[in-house]
């Protein structure tokens, strides 16, 4: 990679601002693509993901900043290269195939229009059938194809050209669930082993986690953060990246003092350690974690007598070990989710939590959990949500 990230970028997007009417759909995004990589912009409906697209695409013109790719501008507020002369294809959610062209006349349509020779084009479009497992369905029509397989035509088609950089909107949010989990990972595998360059759109932060090499987390027209799915996982830069990236469970509180040190403090849970020390005392904060990432002890009077090792650091209905915090809840519901069951459950001071348990745990059991620090973010109460 030292060699490679000195090279110029593939793709180079400049502040580029686009804006419908009086709404701002994108304010001044900015991106450098290497050549090879696989980028997944993540984030909800209408924070500007197709927008982003399509001006890589060439189907809108930027109102502000400029698009290069290959060191060449593309698109600008000045005017932009027509979508067919970039070298840039496009796979769409709906798949877009011609529904009268059978399976191989889809495939083959971008080399026809290239002339390339038919020995030529046949050699090319078996292999690429062979690659996306579609040998035997060539003269089928798209009607007569499963969702899955026509998402296989159109990502051979897109590939026929050998495109400089393919472009991916939502691909597999037409699927159901099986299929989306084979095809992304199938996916992941054929790009890499091309060493395509893709750029690709999606709200579903797995499908982004299985398909990228960097992450773009967009949020409201802007970028949020930019970096592996491990470094965004493991460190979300904003309360925002943090909850899209599944760090659904939230408890607000007050910033104190505590013997130990600087502390979040809700009802009777405080939470040491956890960066609260960068907060004024008595400024209102906000810790943010994962489901998974809560530690169920036990419930009940019995269970909740807690392990030797730690029950010397055992006061008041918590206990503070070095590296988690403990704390009581109480069960509101729970929820069947085939290996586990999903708890909702209540601090004392009427917070709900999520948390994953492996049996079911009747409305109104206190239970005993604790939290690892390393696994809790903490955000100013001020910072805006999205
Ligand atoms: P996403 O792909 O993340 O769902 P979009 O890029 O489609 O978001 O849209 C970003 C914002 O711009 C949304 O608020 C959307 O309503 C608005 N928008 C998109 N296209 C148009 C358009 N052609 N005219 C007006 N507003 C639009």
């Amino acid at each position: 990679m030292n060699g490679a990230s000195r090279e110029r970028p593939l793709l180079e997007i400049k502040d580029v601002a686009k804006r419908y009417e009086s709404h701002q759909a994108l304010g001044g995004v900015s991106l450098d693509m290497r050549k090879g990589e696989i980028i997944s912009v993540l984030g909800p409906s209408g924070c500007g993901k197709s927008t982003l697209l399509q001006l890589i695409a060439g189907l809108a013109l930027p109102d502000g900043g400029e698009i290069l790719l290959e060191g060449a501008v593309i698109s600008s507020s000045r005017g932009m290269q027509p979508p067919e002369k970039r070298g840039v294809n496009m796979v769409f959610q709906d798949y877009a195939l011609w529904p009268h062209l059978s399976v191989f006349d889809n495939i083959a349509y971008g080399l026809k229009n290239r002339r390339m020779d038919r020995a030529d084009i046949r050699k090319h479009v078996g292999e690429l059938l062979e690659m996306l497992q579609l040998v035997g369905l060539e003269k089928r029509l798209p009607p007569q194809l499963s969702g899955g397989q026509q998402q296989r035509v159109a990502i051979a088609r897109a590939l026929a050209t050998q495109p400089r950089l393919l472009l991916l909107d939502e691909p597999l949010s037409n699927l159901d669930m099986r299929l989306r989990i084979e095809m992304r990972t199938e996916m992941a595998y054929l790009f890499r082993h091309l060493g395509t360059s893709v750029f690709h759109v999606t709200h579903d932060p797995e499908e982004a986690f299985a398909m990228a090499d960097r992450l773009l987390i967009m949020r409201s027209g802007a970028v949020d953060q930019i970096g592996t799915p491990a470094d965004c996982y493991a460190l979300p830069a904003s309360r925002w990246a943090a909850s899209l990236l599944g760090a659904i469970n939230r408890i607000e509180g007050t910033i104190v003092r505590t013997a130990r040190g600087v502390g979040l403090r809700s009802g009777s849970i405080v939470i040491e350690g956890v960066g609260a020390e960068a907060f004024a005392e008595g400024s209102e904060a906000e810790l943010l974690f994962r489901p998974d990432d809560i530690v169920f002890h036990g419930s009940g009077e019995a269970e909740i007598t807690v392990a030797a090792e730690t029950a010397a650091a055992y006061e008041g209905g918590r206990r503070q070990g070095d590296d988690r915090t403990t704390f009581g809840l109480t069960v509101r519901h729970s929820t069947f989710e085939g290996k586990r069951w999903r708890i909702v459950a209540n601090t004392d001071a009427g917070q709900k939590l999520y948390l994953l348990v492996e049996r079911q745990l009747p409305p109104g059991t206190p239970i005993t959990v604790s939290l690892p620090r390393s696994a809790a973010y903490i955000y100013d109460k001020s910072q805006e949500r999205g």
